[in-house]
Parts: C-alpha cells; structure tokens; sequence
C-alpha cells in the first residue's frame, strides 16, 4: 500500500509543499483592524432591498449576462469605451495570478518595488517565473534610479506598482511612474485597490500608454466578502488575458451584489470619506505618542514605527484588538506594525490598546 505521504511527494509539488500559504489571522471576538476592510455596513434599508434583488437571481444558470452587465458599468465607472475593457476576477488576487499565468514564458522576469502586496511574488514564484524586488527608499518612495536599472537589466515581463502600496500606504511619485512605463519592454500594471482613499489615480495615464493596465477591486470600497476584482485596459490585450480566465468565475450573487453596490455608490462614497477622516485622526494621534513614527497614507490603513513591534503587537492582541506585525516581511520594515482604518468607535479602542501596550514596554 502506497501512503498518502508516498503519493504527495511523488506527484506534488516539492517548491510548494515546502512554502507557506497565505495567512490569515484568527479574528473572533477581536477588533479586526488587520486586512484593510472596510468597516462599515450597508444601511439596514438598503440591505434588505440587496437581500430581496438576491432572492430573484436564477441560481440555476451559469453567471453569463449580468456579468456582461457589470463590465459594462465598471467600464462607464472608469471612463472606458465599453465591458470589452473590463475583465472581471474573483477578486484581484485571481487577476494576478491569471496575469502571471500570462506572462508564464520561461526565462520571464516580474518585478515590483518591495516592501509591496505579497501576491505578486508569490504568485510568480508559483508560476516559476524569476520575481525581482526592488527596494524603496528608507521613507517608501520608489527609487527612481535603481528601479530604472533594474527594468533595463532585467527587461521585465510585468511590473507591478500597487498605487497606493500595501503596506506603506503610500502614493508613488508621478514623474517616475512615467519614467518606468517609458523604460519598460513589457506590460505595467496600476494596481489600484487602494483608489477610494487616494488623493491622484491612473485613469489618464491608462489613456495615454497602451502597455499600462489599471487593477481594481471592489474589497476596499465596501464588498471585501463579494470577492470581484477587475482589471481595466484595452480591448486587445483584456481579450488576451480573459482567454486564461476560469469559465464562470464570478458568482451570480457576488456580480449582483455589486452591481447594487455601484447603483449605490455614493453611500459607498460617504463611508470612504469617513475612513479618510479617521486616517488623519489616527495619524495625529499616533505622532502624539513618544517613540511612534506614522507615515504617510493614502490608503485606508496607517503603517506606524514602534519601539518593540512584536511586544507592541502582542499587547494590543492582548487587549483584544488585531493589527498586522508587518515588521517580519522586509528589512525596511523593522519594527513597523500596519493599522487598517476601523469605524471612529474601533479607532478608539485601537488607539487605548496601543497606549496601554506601549506602556506595558517601560
Ligand atoms: N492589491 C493590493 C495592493 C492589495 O493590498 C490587495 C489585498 N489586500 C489586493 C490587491 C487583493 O485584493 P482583492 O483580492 O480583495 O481584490
């Protein structure tokens, strides 16, 4: 009799029994302020007029036209001709892996400024392409000569620039955005999950340059849960893309679902505009308090330097409320701890835990 172990290790794969899976931290009972949700819900009235438009979907059809309904309406959103520039994923986590697959020709290269969204790494690594990360400055701007070189070195197949960056939160500079769309042989794409709390997009600089691809998704507006991502460019390369796409990807609840939510944009709006205010709350407070170091954001989460962050974030765990100890993913990162932007109330509770676990440390 063959064991289990005995057949894994014969026809597994070896690279990827030997890594990590993406993690997800245990959150019951906890204020969740660690993967950058959006922490409030529909109004009541309006979930239950979601709750009855769901009850009428035909769950016993493959998701076939409304999804053409839904690219249609993000293309309107982004300004785009038509759904032919739209490809929609189960979140943007499947559009990077689907564009890796793309780029899969041996000898490729992906690269992306670091610390970056862990994904695009990982998802070329499991595509057997050579990641190349690139370092950013001490204060997380792009390094505009190295990331130059780097391109003309490496001749990338793909370039990613999540904008704004998880987990810096950070905007990159315009000009050499441009410079590295200029120098690069093949395709750049914008991620931008990040776009409802940022002060500068990439919609005119998608117009101006074929090769440029805008990533999107729906997690960071309000459906995290729905699970819709998509990505924006034109039609010939979508067209290319789309072909590696699973055959009905999309959920015929989940396209519903945020077909509703667009009809309902501007309470989506609203709640972002809440978030951006606690942001600079959040930020204030956190520079009031010795030896913290918030930087920047323009995104829904602040990435802020502790003195101990490992003691720092076990405190506030202690204390009920989940952050995400980021410090172990990149050297630049020492001591840095990621703080998603909750509701005023969560921020508050947020804020009493970290000064109660920075006092732990004296
Ligand atoms: N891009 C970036 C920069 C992210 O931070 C994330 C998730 N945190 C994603 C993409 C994936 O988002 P989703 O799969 O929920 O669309």
């Amino acid at each position: 009799m063959t064991s289990l172990a005995d057949r894994m290790s014969r026809f597994l794969r070896a690279d990827v029994q030997g890594m990590h899976g993406y993690a997800v931290q245990p959150s019951a009972g906890m204020v969740k302020v660690d993967t950058m949700e959006n922490p409030f819900q529909l109004p009541q009235h309006l979930r239950a007029e979601l709750g009855a438009r769901l009850a009428d979907v035909a769950l016993n059809r493959y998701p076939a036209e409304r999804g053409d309904v839904l690219r249609a309406e993000l293309a309107r959103h982004a300004q785009m001709p038509d759904g032919n520039n739209i490809m929609l994923g189960n979140g943007s986590d499947e559009l990077i892996s689907l564009l890796t697959l793309a780029a899969d020709v041996p000898g490729n290269v992906v690269l992306a400024p670091l610390p970056g969204f862990v994904m695009y790494e990982m998802s070329a690594k499991l595509q057997g392409l050579k990641f190349v990360g690139v370092p950013t400055t001490a204060d997380f701007q792009l390094d505009g000569p190295a990331m130059l070189a780097a391109i003309r070195e490496h001749q990338p197949a793909l370039v990613w620039l999540a904008f704004p960056n998880n987990p810096t939160a950070s905007l990159w500079d315009d000009d050499v955005i441009e410079a590295i769309i200029e120098a690069s042989p093949g395709l750049v794409v914008m991620d931008e999950a990040y776009q409802p709390f940022a002060s500068r997009d990439s919609l005119d600089r998608l117009k101006r340059h074929d090769h440029v691809l805008l990533m999107r998704t729906m997690s960071k507006f309000g459906l995290a849960g729905v699970r819709i991502g998509y990505l924006i460019g034109r039609n010939a390369v979508i067209a290319e893309i789309d072909k590696l796409r699973p055959p009905f990807n999309i959920s015929v609840l989940n396209c519903e679902a945020a077909l509703f939510a667009l009809e309902h944009a501007d309470e989506y709006a609203h709640q972002a505009e809440i978030i951006r205010a606690e942001r600079t709350r959040i930020t204030t407070a956190l520079s009031a308090l010795p030896g913290l170091t918030p930087f920047p954001s323009e995104a829904n989460m602040v990435l802020v330097r502790v003195p101990d962050a490992a003691r720092v974030f076990a405190g506030m765990k202690a204390r009920k409320v989940l952050i995400k100890n980021v410090s172990g993913l990149h050297p630049l990162l020492a001591n840095c701890l990621r703080i998603t932007v909750g509701t005023p109330e969560e921020n508050t509770q947020m804020l009493a835990a970290l000064t109660a676990a920075l006092n732990d440390l004296n």
